[in-house]
């Protein structure tokens, strides 16, 4: 039989506020998922750990949390660490501390992500770091030198802030192909994306591994359900589906940078 495989649960915001995708948790909601996950035996673990060959518990599960928000800060990690659970958070290092140009709201709200301080601090009460590129863009649209830079100085650059090595990257919009995964397989020993489960001779590679996306309408108990599945390799279709709408994100960025280098008025943020 199959080994089980760890779900990887993939957050974003945690925030009330509403919100124009569908990847912002609200905050009553998350309280419950974290609350089902250890009334249903799970035990967080961290890709560090994993590297390190640790025993790891019966029932582990991965939660990673994309992009740095500052509510990460101001609300999930309260949370944690009342729990005694731990997370890995992707940082797009270009935007700490700023508000990014790829998740516009309706009366162009925006939200901000954590600072270098914030940033620390989270890996000093033992959140794992992770990169998540430079400027959070699409990595298949860059060239392979551009590509190399949004890796390797996201890298450098948090393993400055927090003083100890990262090995994880998450690839900005969940996209990848194999030309971003070997230059990726340079620098990192784990990697995910947000898509279903692709397997080369039969196994997960740890440099493209599947996670299971929550979502803004899933209950709590769907999200248990979903985590469930995805132990199995099982990822929903309407998932993938959902998914498949980064695309339009992408389209957005692009957009906006292209107007905005057209009117001279690009914020170079660090
Ligand atoms: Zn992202």
């Amino acid at each position: 039989m199959q080994k089980p495989l760890i779900p990887i649960l993939a957050y974003h915001k945690i925030d009330d506020r509403p919100d124009f995708g569908v990847t912002s948790r609200k905050i009553s909601d998350f309280k419950e998922d974290l609350h089902l996950l250890k009334e249903h035996g799970y035990q967080t673990v961290t890709f560090k750990e994993l590297d390190r060959g640790e025993d790891l518990p019966s029932n582990p599960v991965i939660i990673t949390f994309d992009d740095g928000y500052e509510s990460f800060y101001t609300q999930a990690l309260p949370l944690l660490l009342e729990l005694g659970l731990k997370a890995v958070v992707f940082i797009p290092t270009a935007f700490a501390g700023y508000e990014n140009d790829w998740d516009v709201q309706w009366g162009d709200h925006r939200y901000r992500h954590m600072d270098k301080a914030h940033i620390l601090e989270c890996h000093r009460r033992g959140m794992e770091i992770g990169s998540h590129m430079v400027h959070h863009l699409y990595p298949g649209f860059l060239d392979d030198r551009r590509l190399e830079y949004e890796l390797t100085a996201s890298k450098e650059q948090l393993s400055r802030w927090i003083g100890d090595t990262v090995i994880s990257l998450s690839y900005p919009f969940g996209k990848y192909n194999a030309r971003v995964v070997s230059a990726a397989s340079q620098h990192y020993r784990y990697a995910v994306g947000q898509s279903a489960a692709v397997l080369v001779n039969g196994r997960l590679s740890p440099l493209f591994l599947p996670r299971v996306n929550v979502y803004r309408m899933d209950s709590p108990h769907q999200l248990i359900k979903k985590a469930g599945r995805a132990r199995g390799g099982i990822f929903s279709l309407r998932d993938r589906l959902i998914q498949k709408g980064a695309w339009a994100s992408i389209a957005l960025q692009y957009y906006k940078q292209t107007s905005e280098r057209k009117t001279g008025n690009h914020a170079q943020a660090n």
